[in-house]
């Protein structure tokens, strides 16, 4: 092990001068942070990008114990949520690829406003760039693309962020980009099931969260951004409908939390993890293990 501070002179409080020092992982280290990230998350709401992993006792005790999920991410695997996330970004706002057919709710970065004058602009990059700010000034290519957020309590305790729309047959399909360096099985469960998610619990949002636009809650696409080079598939899209079998499994997992809020009755634990004694399937690595082994043989 090098010990960076036996080949490094401390000129100033602060700084480090480098002293033939030819290791970059230990220079990494010393001046950028890539240390783990904490993160907390609360049991208050299914996030829709979960929705295939999602247990619903876990929910369940979580909220009706006020428990928050407390777990770390290494660099190495947050780097690659960076590189999906500066991919979204550059799809979003800058690549050719969906400059005039990608729809949403735009953001001035100068005043931090949403764009539009009394109610936000629902339209293109193309569109909102041609116009100052309503509310600044500021030119119209310092604004950046906004995405949706909702959430709800009723019926079904949900929330989600949608990556865009896009206008197609006069109507708003909703999108999902993901990353991908070896193409797999697209496209995966758990992105046609998030998918499917958006369209089934649109239709219970309140109208004053809604769109300006109809949208088409029927069809939606997935498309699997390439992070190497390919002719071929560069970019791959799925057309995902709402299947009413992932609907159906879906509803039933959601309900099963959503219900329990109300009533405080707990719903079963996953067989696999009460026939193993908590220590296989979802159970290996779930943050209310115990409590849930609690709650089932120790009353
Ligand atoms: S141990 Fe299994 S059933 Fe219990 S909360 Fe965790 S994932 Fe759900
Ligand atoms: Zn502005």
């Amino acid at each position: 092990m090098r010990f960076i501070k036996s080949t490094t002179e401390t000129v100033d409080k602060n700084i480090n001068v480098y002293d033939n020092l030819d290791v970059p992982e230990d220079i990494k280290d010393d001046v950028i942070n890539t240390k783990k990230t904490f993160n907390i998350k609360k049991y208050t709401h299914v996030r829709l990008s979960e929705l295939a992993t999602f247990c619903p006792r876990e929910y369940a005790l979580g909220y009706k114990y006020g428990k928050a999920k407390e777990s770390y991410t290494e660099y190495p695997l947050m780097q690659q949520f960076e590189i999906g996330s500066a991919l979204h970004f550059w799809y979003q706002n800058f690549s050719k690829v969906f400059k005039d057919v990608l729809y949403g709710n735009w953001k001035c970065w100068a005043c931090g406003k949403l764009r539009g004058r009394d109610e936000p602009l629902f339209t293109t990059r193309d569109e909102i760039r041609k116009n100052p700010c309503e509310h600044c000034g500021a030119s119209g290519e310092a604004s950046f693309y906004h995405e949706y957020y909702f959430r709800i309590d009723e019926p079904y305790r949900v929330t989600g962020k949608i990556d865009g729309f896009i206008l197609k047959d006069n109507k708003l399909h909703v999108i999902d980009f993901k990353s991908y360096f070896t193409k797999e099985d697209f496209p995966k469960l758990q992105d046609k099931a998030q998918l499917v998610g958006y369209m089934l619990f649109y239709d219970y949002l309140p109208d004053s969260l809604k769109l300006p636009l109809p949208i088409d809650l029927e069809t939606g696409y997935l498309y699997y951004l390439s992070k190497k080079f390919s002719y071929r598939d560069s970019i791959l899209c799925y057309a995902v409908t709402k299947e009413q079998k992932i609907a159906d499994a879906i509803l039933k997992n959601v309900s099963l939390f959503s219900d329990s809020v109300k009533t405080g009755i707990l719903p079963p634990p996953f067989d696999i993890c009460s026939r193993s004694n908590w220590l296989k399937g979802k159970a290996k690595n779930c943050f209310l293990r115990e409590l849930c082994k609690q709650e089932y043989v120790g009353v």
